[in-house]
């Protein structure tokens, strides 16, 4: 097994850098109903939570999140478009539906293709 030296905390690693240590930096959130005042915190706390609970490099549905965190489907589902953006730090966010599960979609934090560049 190859180790690395974190790139961010500079512990050892088995990735360039810790999954824990790429968390998107905190920022405003788009929409007209965001208020920074009473926003700003929580989104971001929210948005450590849901990046903690995806970067197993597993496939996800919004209510297992939802179940597991304690957050409303559509925040968690909006924090994951989140991590797309540029500020958020362009995360690679793989959905697709569950074929016999109704259509229900499933999501996947994707470091390690995005990373090796696949
Ligand atoms: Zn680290």
């Amino acid at each position: 097994m190859k180790f690395f030296r974190c790139s961010v905390c500079g512990k050892l690693a088995h990735t360039p850098t810790h999954p824990e240590c790429q968390a998107p930096p905190d920022g405003h959130r788009d929409g007209e109903t965001y208020e920074a005042q009473f926003d700003y915190h929580r989104l971001n706390k929210q948005q450590r939570r849901v990046w903690l609970a995806v970067i197993d490099n597993e496939w996800h549905t919004l209510a297992e999140l939802s179940d597991l965190l304690g957050d409303p489907e559509t925040s968690i589902s909006a924090r994951l478009r989140d991590f797309r953006k540029a500020k958020f730090g362009s995360h690679k966010v793989d959905a697709h539906r569950i074929v016999f599960g109704g259509g229900t979609w499933e999501y996947r934090l994707d470091l390690i293709g995005a990373s090796s560049g696949e």
